[in-house]
């Protein structure tokens, strides 16, 4: 897919957070028809480092991809590692330091130095560096976040275009984050003024889904209605197949989720045979069962090993398993994408 197609049709990115889908070779993720991954600035900050991942050519020559990247701009780390306080660290309006709690190392992420280190990755799409919160905020709280999401997206894209000549030089994408946690007219006025800034995308930051673990549906469609429709629109972290669908009813085309990946390594393999659409690989009752997966799947996994040697490898925590199993679970969610764009 050329980069000016990007979230043309639904397409579904999985994680690579450190450069690398766990358990997957490159070749397994084209195979897959793996199109684009999310790789996660602040962890490639913090290991190899961004001026080594440069000097070795940038993360797709390392990797041998062909295909598009995305990079995070480290802002939900903002929020899962300070805001959460499992890191020392603070947020001021200048950007976030971060305090490794193992080797005691500060990394600090302001908005240039997000795209700075975006750009040494070797990213196709980069992503503005957001204030993200936690659900529950009060108005003041998401007040402050939302202003300081559009001020340092602003910085973001006077950067990249300063500095590297945006995209006309670089032929690299840049998109945003919107914030507003669930006051609806703060998601519009965050989204409003961003399209207004102008980005090739705008994705849907927070909490996509709410206590209930359901999708924050009016939020979701709040930030769409308000957003060009002529760029992508990401939703951050959706989801569940059922989540997807409905976010893409909305206006989403972009997705990505660690639950894909993480549930195949736990053993939690999607499945149009079973009920619920999700089978419990380890379960006794697959110990002799020699059916695939899912008898409606292509993956290498299904069409080579039955249910009773994929158990036995899960139990036996082999790492083969986990392969197998995530190729099938991204494969499922590739199929699920050619399913919603053809219905
Ligand atoms: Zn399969």
């Amino acid at each position: 897919m050329e980069l000016k197609d990007f979230g043309k049709k639904p397409i579904f990115m999985p994680d690579a957070t450190r450069g690398a889908v766990r358990g997957l070779t490159t070749d397994q993720l084209k195979e897959i028809g793996v199109e684009a991954f999310v790789t996660n600035t602040l962890h490639l900050m913090m290991s190899p480092g961004e001026d080594i991942i440069a000097q070795n050519g940038g993360i797709k020559k390392l990797m041998d991809w062909d295909g598009i990247v995305l990079t995070d701009s480290g802002g939900f780390q903002v929020f899962s590692l300070i805001h959460t306080g499992k890191w020392k660290g603070k947020v001021t309006n200048n950007g976030a330091i971060f305090k490794a709690p193992t080797t005691g190392d500060i990394y600090e992420l302001t908005p240039e130095k997000s795209i700075d280190v975006q750009m040494k990755i070797g990213s196709d799409i980069l992503v503005t560096l957001d204030d993200c919160r936690d659900t529950d905020l009060t108005r003041k709280e998401a007040e402050e976040s939302v202003h300081r999401t559009i001020e340092w997206a602003y910085r973001c894209r006077t950067h990249f275009d300063k500095e590297y000549g945006g995209t006309k030089e670089t032929g690299k994408l840049l998109s945003c984050v919107v914030q507003g946690a669930n006051y609806l007219d703060l998601r519009e006025k965050c989204a409003k003024e961003l399209a207004n800034i102008g980005f090739d995308g705008y994705g849907f930051g927070g909490f996509v889904v709410d206590k209930e673990n359901k999708l924050v549906v009016d939020e979701m469609e709040t930030v769409a209605n308000n957003t060009p429709d002529d760029k992508f629109k990401y939703a951050m972290g959706v989801g569940k197949p059922e989540d997807i669908i409905d976010a893409h009813k909305l206006g989403y085309n972009v997705f990505d989720t660690v639950l894909v990946t993480r549930n195949a390594r736990h053993g939690s393999l999607y499945s149009k045979d079973v009920e619920g659409n999700v089978l419990h690989i380890k379960n006794s009752e697959y110990t002799t069962d020699e059916k695939p997966i899912d008898s409606h799947c292509d993956c290498y996994a299904c069409k080579h090993f039955s249910r009773a040697y994929i158990h036995h490898l899960i139990k036996a925590n082999e790492m083969t398993g986990m392969t197998l199993a995530t190729i099938h679970n991204l494969r499922y969610y590739m199929m699920l994408m050619d399913n919603i764009a053809a219905n």
